[in-house]
Formats: C-alpha cells, structure tokens, sequence
C-alpha cells in the first residue's frame, strides 16, 4: 500500500434494517474512496451476537448494490486484511488482549453487576458522575484466583491513563478535546470472550490500514476511548470525520416517528437509487453552486470533506420526494410500470398481469410519471383509468356541469367521438379542438365539463392522452353515467 493510498471503510453492525443514516455513512465514504482513488472496506461488526443476523447482513449488501456503493475490500469480495467480518477475527483480538494484559495496561475484572451497581448509586447519591472505581486493578494473581474460585467470572478492562488530555483534529468539526478523567476504566472483552465495539473496531481500522474514519457524530463521543487504545496498542491514528446527526423536520433525533427510516422502505415504495443518493448526499454536504441534482458521476467529481457541514442535517421529506420526481420523470416507464405494480396489486387494482394488460398499463405509467413522486403513488391517480363509475370529486365539479353549455359540448363530444375511426392522441386532441371552434367557447369550457364527464374530476392528465387509453365504449359509458348523476 502506498503512502498516500486513501483507505475509508464502512462497518455496519448488522442488527437491524438499514437506517438511511447508514447509507449515508456509506455513501461519504464511497464519494471519497473514488474521489482519491482510494478503497472502500466493509466490514461487518457482528459481535452484538444476539442482536445481529445473517439475514440483516444480507439486507445491508443489497442495499448498497442497489444504491451503486460497491466496496472494494471486505465480506464477499475479500481482499489482504481479512477476514472482514468481527466474529471471525475473535483470534486476532484474543492476540492484542494478551499484549495489553502483558503490558499492564488492561486487566481483568471480576466486579459482579450487583457490586458495580451499589457503586454507582453511591457514586451518584454524592453527586458525582459514575465511572468504574479501578477497584480490580491492582488484583494478584492469588486474588483471581480465589474470585475464580468463588465462580466469578471475568471481563477485561482498560486502564485508562488519568490527567491525560486527549486532543484530536476532527475533518468536520474541528479541534475536538476530552479530559481523560471523565473515562472510567472501560470493558473491552466482555465475560464471554466477545470485544465490544471500541475494542475491535480500533484493532481492526489498524489493521486494515484505514486512513480515514468517517462516521457519524453519535460515535463522537467513542472516538477518546478509541484513541487512547490505538496509543495503548502502538497503532498510528487515523484521520477522523464525523458528520451531522440527522434531524427530522422537527428539529429531534430522525426515528421511526418521522416517517420510513430505513432504505428498504423507500425501495418498497417506488424511490429510486439515484435519487437516494442524490438526497443522501445533500444530507451533511453542501455543494457549491444552486444545483440539487446531481448523478453519481457528479458527485464523486464534486464532493469533498471542507462542505460537509457541522450543524445537524435536516431530513426533508418534501425534497426526498421532489428530487425522487425529477428522476421518476426521467425514467423508463417500464421500471416504474415493475415498482407500481405491487402496489396496485395490493390496492386491488390488478390481479395477475397479462401480457396484454401490461402494454396497456406501461402507457399509462407513462402518463401518470409526470405526476408523482414515486411509484406507490400511481395508485393515487390510477382511479381514473378504472373506475367507471364517476364520482363528482367536488361539488364545484358538479356545479360547473349544471352550465348552460353543458348539453351543447357532450352533445359535439359524443358524436364526434363516435365518429372517429382510429383513437390516439393527435386525432382526440384535433377532434376535440373541433368541438371548439365549432361551438365557438374558450378551451376551458369544453375540456373542463369533458374531463368532469370522463374522471370526476377538474384536474389531471391531458385529455388527449386519457381518453385513448380508457377507450371509446367506456368514455362514452362514463359519459352517460356522469349526466345521469347531475
Ligand atoms: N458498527 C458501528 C455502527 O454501526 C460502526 C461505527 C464506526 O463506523 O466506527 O454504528
């Protein structure tokens, strides 16, 4: 590896769905790996055994495919500095234990939960911040063994070297300090032989040679611990970067309360990766110019550290979805025909799709992609295309049929709709011009009481593009059904 070679890595604990705070870690770190030419790691941080699964691991790597965030090192694919994943790296933990304990700069711990308890509260009745005592720290070997005797069990603490101030240079916020002082002696192997977080992720970042840490601002306060073992265990600091809490629109914590948290959900529901990325990239990095859209490609060009920004990062909805509509608007109504589909399925709109139905849907897909954010909202729309038996949607909508045109213009409609030989848009929009110029109104007064007719409705998709796709018998249905209601 060389010198300058930049090494990010994104190490998810599989426990869970994916949070889009997570896809947002990982996009930084891919936008910086390509930016530099560097590599991106994912490793997976397993050793919350009963919390992590297989099956959330394998949630985290598809999403990341389908967000376009290849890694170039790690789980699957492999690479120099494996295995990439915790649980199978217990060996190489077990190995920088022994050193610490050797050095005196770790010890075993055979306080029970109870005693750690009692202390704590005593610590607190006198107004003072708990934090482990050290009462193990100076234990002799005949003392373990009588504790083990007793059947203790034991956990490993650090020690953590008092009146030590830590001082870091952080990439997003600044000069960071932390007194030593306010870190008790911590657990670094719990009593099953199992790391904990700080522990294994400071052995395995050195390992992997991972130049840069970023990670999000709740490990902020992770990071003195972190490098007070890295200076224990001899290891080179990394460059660390922590970046904005996520807030929803409220100004607290984004959680489930806000809406869809995890990726999963916003794929379920018709978004698309690139807007994904787009919006996640605007969570915490602020580019230069007016311009919000951007593709990958642009991103990786324009992204850099000095704009991701310190102030908390606002997730909004309203922009998810209008930056989500530019790209639906763009895309092949094929792929938002695929992503509707379930959704108008489980609306009760479709059953199985026959070849034939399909072909007639993806038109009106193509229609209605103008007019929606993403694709579970065709179903908000699609009511006009099946149902035929119109609702007036306002009472405005019936009132403006009760004008004294009204007959005139259903009259010219009907006969020259019947009239026609082949229905496609140019010769609906022709034909209805026709009606126009003929019966000598504004356009208003013959579209709108027509769409009223047709949808209910006094606002939706161009009339040219509709009625072609609904089909003479059933507009001309419609059309009686409407007039019979007024
Ligand atoms: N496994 C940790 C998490 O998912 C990783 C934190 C880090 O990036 O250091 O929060």
């Amino acid at each position: 590896m060389s010198q300058q070679e930049l090494r990010v890595r994104f190490a998810p604990s599989p426990t869970g769905p994916f949070h889009i705070g997570g896809a947002r870690s990982a996009l930084f770190n891919w936008l910086l790996a390509k930016k530099y030419g560097g590599k991106l790691v994912l490793r997976i941080e397993d050793t919350d055994r009963e919390r992590s699964s297989k099956e959330s691991e394998e949630n985290i790597k598809e999403a990341l495919k389908w967000l376009g965030i290849t890694w170039d090192e790690g789980v699957d694919v492999e690479g120099p500095y494996g295995p990439y994943r915790q649980t199978e790296r217990l060996d190489i933990y077990r190995r920088y234990t022994k050193q610490l304990l050797d050095d005196g700069k770790a010890y075993n711990c055979y306080c029970t939960e109870e005693e750690l308890e009692t202390e704590r509260q005593a610590q607190m009745a006198k107004g003072e911040t708990p934090c482990y005592s050290g009462r193990c720290r100076h234990l002799t070997d005949a003392d373990q063994d009588r504790l083990t005797a007793e059947g203790r069990t034991s956990v490993v603490r650090f020690e953590v070297p008092r009146n030590k101030p830590i001082v870091f240079t952080d990439l997003v916020r600044g000069t960071v300090s932390f007194d030593s002082n306010g870190v008790g002696d911590f657990v670094i192997v719990k009593s099953d032989g199992i790391p904990v977080y700080n522990y294994a992720v400071v052995i395995d970042d050195a390992l992997m040679h991972i130049t840069h840490v970023i990670r999000a601002e709740e490990h902020l306060s992770n990071t003195p611990r972190q490098i007070l073992l890295y200076e224990a265990l001899g290891f080179g600091l990394p460059k660390f970067g922590h970046i904005s809490l996520i807030l929803g629109k409220d100004r607290t914590k984004m959680s489930k309360r806000h809406g869809a948290t995890s990726v999963e959900q916003y794929r379920k529901l018709g978004y698309l990766p690139e807007a994904i990325d787009n919006f996640l990239a605007l969570l915490g990095w602020a580019p230069g110019g007016e311009e919000e859209i951007f593709s990958l490609d642009e991103l990786v060009e324009q992204f850099s550290m000095d704009r991701v920004a310190k102030n908390p990062a606002v997730f909004d909805i309203d922009k998810l979805n209008w930056i989500n509509a530019h790209y639906t608007k763009q895309a092949d109504p094929e792929l938002i025909t695929d992503l509707a589909i379930p959704h108008l399925k489980a609306a009760g709109y479709l059953d199985e799709v026959s070849p034939e139905q399909r072909k007639w849907l993806l038109k009106v897909v193509a229609v209605l992609q103008e007019y929606i954010s993403y694709a579970a909202q065709i179903v908000d729309h699609i009511d006009i295309f099946f149902n035929d038996n119109v609702e007036f949607e306002t009472e405005e909508a019936r009132e403006i049929m009760h004008d004294a045109d009204i007959p005139n213009v259903m009259d010219a409609f009907r006969t020259k709709l019947n009239a026609m030989d082949e229905l496609d848009g140019p010769s609906v929009k022709a034909m209805l011009k026709s009606i126009i110029k003929e019966l000598k109104l504004g356009g208003k007064k013959v579209f709108m009481p027509i769409r009223i007719a047709i949808t209910g409705k006094m606002h939706g998709p161009d009339l040219d593009k509709i009625i072609p796709l609904i089909g003479r018998e059933r507009v001309l249905a419609r059309v009686d059904t409407t007039l019979s209601k007024l």
